[in-house]
């Protein structure tokens, strides 16, 4: 079997970054840890016992998380970041297919086709809603619907009640709440009316964690335990795990941080809102072919194949960051534009 290039793909518009360049297009975090946050984290690494396999299911972490989230820890997987979650869904569900709502994050096709689905693409409308219709007619042989909220790239959230027509068909649904900080708004409350709810969440984004791989699922108790069945035994190493447990004990950071993406997001939205779409992510879609400028002017942003090949993807920035991407782009207005 011929396997897709996910690493080529994935890798978005150029491979390599340079040095000294401006990431805006991996929706990562632009804050490093603070340092007596990273202390604490090197403090707390050097009594970890690194010649002893981790706690399989993640613990203290686990517990921690659920009593942050206030929930019961057994509502909870914890995955090396949520992509590797995505590959242990599309190992547990029966079915022939899995259906995507593109543009979308593309990890739930590429790993839904590796798994040996078909992959049923029901698009968003021209103004990124889900057709939820559509979507709803035909669920024969489908394994899982997957949605993101808010929506990589398009930055929107998906409306409850759409959510929930799909849940009361009884079809497994993942949603991918990955950016929900930023929009403050979840739907993950729904896991107790639905057990055919599994929600992913990261601490790759508000919490700043990328490098670390740290997610986590959130189900009904029942699902919980046959995604556990799935999982690799050791998956979350005590390094990972020891870093986001000291970011939940500091959450006001966490907390602080996303108050100061979300106003920037605004910000960069108020100077070009003449081509950004509305967003409730750290990042903003924008009607502008301007990836090719921003990499020569050092700054790194997402662009796409169709249907989004004229647009960029950007993520937000600290403030100088932000400061020195307006002024490019407004330059690119004045230079590429008039
Ligand atoms: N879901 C979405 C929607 C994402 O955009 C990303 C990262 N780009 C992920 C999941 C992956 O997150 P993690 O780092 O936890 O694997």
């Amino acid at each position: 079997m011929k396997v897709r290039n996910t690493i080529k793909e994935m890798a978005g518009y150029r491979a390599g970054r340079e040095e000294g360049q401006i990431r805006m297009d991996k929706n990562e975090s632009p804050f490093a840890l603070p340092e007596e946050l990273k202390d604490e984290v090197i403090g707390r690494l050097s009594k970890l016992e690194l010649n002893r396999y981790p706690d399989q299911l993640g613990e203290p972490l686990r517990s921690k998380l659920g009593a942050h989230l206030g929930l019961s820890s057994d509502k909870l997987v914890l995955g090396n970041g949520s992509d590797e979650l995505i590959t242990y869904i599309t190992q547990l569900f029966r079915g022939d297919r899995i259906v995507i709502a593109p543009p979308t994050f593309s990890v739930y096709g590429i790993y839904g086709e590796i798994a040996g689905y078909d992959v049923t693409e029901v698009p968003l409308d021209g103004s990124f809603e889900l057709q939820t219709g559509k979507i709803t007619e035909d669920l024969d042989g489908v394994a899982a619907v997957f949605l993101c909220s808010p929506n990589n790239p398009t930055g929107n959230v998906v409306p409850r009640d759409e959510l929930i027509r799909i849940l009361e068909t009884g079809t497994p649904v993942v949603l991918d709440e990955a950016y929900w900080e930023f929009a403050g708004e979840t739907n993950v409350d729904l896991i107790d009316e639905y057990d055919n709810l599994i929600v992913l969440r990261t601490f790759s984004k508000a919490f700043g964690l990328a490098g670390a791989r740290v997610g986590y699922a959130v189900g009904a108790e029942d699902t919980i335990e046959e995604l556990l069945k799935v999982k690799l035994p050791y998956n979350l190493n005590s390094l990972s795990r020891t870093a986001a447990e000291v970011l939940l004990d500091n959450y006001g950071i966490v907390e602080e941080r996303i108050g100061r993406i979300v106003e920037e997001r605004e910000r960069i939205r108020g100077e070009f809102e003449e081509y950004a779409f509305p967003s409730r992510a750290n990042f903003l879609l924008m009607d502008l072919d301007a990836a090719e400028y921003l990499e020569d002017n050092g700054i790194g942003v997402r662009a796409f194949g169709p249907p989004l090949e004229d647009k960029i993807r950007v993520t937000v920035g600290r403030k100088e960051e932000n400061d020195e991407f307006i002024e490019v782009m407004r330059r690119y207005l004045e230079d590429e534009i008039d």
